[in-house]
């Protein structure tokens, strides 16, 4: 029995009880391993626009302290639970554990709808959220940064309070802030060039050409948005399918995404953006494509879309889009189906957010190629690990990556020792 529940949670205990049995970890040590070390829920105050105050919820979660801080983005979303933060914040240390950052997973947030405040109420929601969080977080202890719903003017107001509170700048306490005031060079397309770059990899492996593959890319936020840049821009992928939570486009002929990302920019929307090339949502992520990008919500790709994908890449850069059952059913397509799971696919953004924290840390900034270059070894390292590991143990991309996650989290906690 657990505080944490609701199907992202189960996802990701279920994910970890296959991986516990592959690795063989002993009933009573993975409790340990799965259970997050704390969990806060504040209430967040705010005076609403109209006068009337308005209470909003926020949580935070903090899986594990063993390896170092804890590390984890902060969401805005109406929906938000503990149970989907505390998923959350377990995949988060997997993934950082994967990439050999020296962080546990964290993950927190409100249960607000961004669109519908006005920027003086978003403001507020997101310093007072800071504030209720104070006694919980640090620089040594847990380092917050953007997700769905937030950003780097939030990341400047957390920090802002923070320093605030302090009485100096902590530019260390968040990642994901403007350059100008302590973010680092490449931050906000870093999860994007992460998972263009883990396409590429993924490209090689299959003997697929970049020039003649097509993508088709779910959500067009901060992930989605830089990803289809850069497949279409950089890459010379021809990107067939954008969608957000307004509308989704299919064009064969390929799509003008530098066109849509202004749009995007200037309406906060996609929809409206053409009545000709608009389809089916709801059969989006099963239009024909070379590579897939789910860089939106979680469980995406279920046990009812599973079968019908037609890519041949699935790079997923949301977290969590697909579902354990839909795992069992794509885990019988892996000859025609090559998947980068999440906690690698994705990594570019926390790897990128270790370097701002390291940078700020020692007051000593890099150039944007450093850290291109720096982001690139690490996933490449990261990825051929997962490939080797998954043909070793034959075991799927997602078990392979989530096992090395585990076992690096796991051995940390060997060598600690269980206090007192
Ligand atoms: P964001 O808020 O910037 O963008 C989210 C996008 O998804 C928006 O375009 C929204 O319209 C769209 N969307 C929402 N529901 C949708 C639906 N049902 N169908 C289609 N589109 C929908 O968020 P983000 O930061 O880009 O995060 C996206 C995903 O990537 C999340 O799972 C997040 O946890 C994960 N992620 C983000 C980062 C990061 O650095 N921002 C890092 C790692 C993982």
């Amino acid at each position: 029995m657990t505080l944490f529940s609701g199907p992202v949670f189960e996802m990701a205990a279920e994910q970890f009880a296959a991986v516990a049995d592959h690795l063989s970890i002993p009933e009573d040590e993975r409790p340990r391993l799965l259970l997050p070390k704390r969990a806060i829920a504040v209430s967040v105050p705010i005076h609403k626009d109209d006068g009337r105050t308005h209470v909003f919820q926020g949580y935070r979660v903090q899986h594990h302290l063993t390896l170092g801080p804890t590390k984890g983005g902060t969401r805005f979303s109406p929906d938000l639970n503990i149970g989907e933060v505390a998923a959350l914040a377990i995949w988060m240390s997997w993934k950082c554990a994967l990439a050999g950052l020296p962080y546990g997973g964290a993950k927190g947030g409100v249960a607000c709808d961004p669109l519908t405040l006005s920027r003086r109420e978003l403001e507020a929601v997101t310093r007072r959220y800071m504030q209720e969080m104070i006694p919980f977080v640090g620089p040594q202890i847990d380092v917050m940064a953007p997700d769905m719903g937030t950003n780097e003017q939030t990341m400047a107001w957390f920090m802002d309070t923070y320093s605030m509170h302090q009485g100096n700048a902590v530019a260390e306490i968040v990642t994901g802030k403007p350059v100008a005031m302590g973010g680092t060079l490449g931050r906000s397309e870093a999860t994007g060039r992460g998972v263009a770059f883990l396409v590429a990899e993924a490209l090689k492996c299959c003997q697929l050409s970049a020039s003649q593959c097509t993508a088709i890319v779910q959500g067009f936020g901060n992930v989605g948005r830089s990803t289809a840049l850069i497949l279409s821009n950089e890459m010379g992928l021809r990107v067939t399918g954008i969608s957000d939570h307004t509308a989704a486009f299919y064009d064969a002929k390929g799509l003008p995404i530098s066109q849509m990302a202004a749009y995007a920019t200037q309406h906060g929307v996609l929809k409206g953006w053409s009545t000709e090339a608009e389809t089916d949502p709801d059969t989006f992520l099963t239009l024909p494509c070379d590579v897939l990008v789910p860089a939106a919500v979680e469980r995406v790709i279920t046990g009812k879309n599973a079968a019908q994908l037609r890519c041949r890449i699935l790079a997923e850069g949301a977290n969590g889009p697909t579902t354990p059952e839909a795992d069992r059913i794509l885990d019988q397509r892996s000859n025609d189906l090559f998947i980068v799971p999440d906690i690698l696919c994705n990594s570019g953004g926390v790897i990128v957010s270790y370097f701002e924290w390291v940078q700020d840390l020692q007051r000593l900034f890099w150039t944007e190629q450093e850290v291109r270059d720096r982001l690139q070894t690490i996933l490449k390292t990261t990825f051929n690990a997962v490939i080797n590991r998954a043909k070793v143990d034959q075991v799927s991309h997602r078990v392979a990556a989530t096992a090395i996650g585990i076992e690096r989290v796991r051995m940390g906690k060997q060598w600690r020792g269980l206090f007192p």
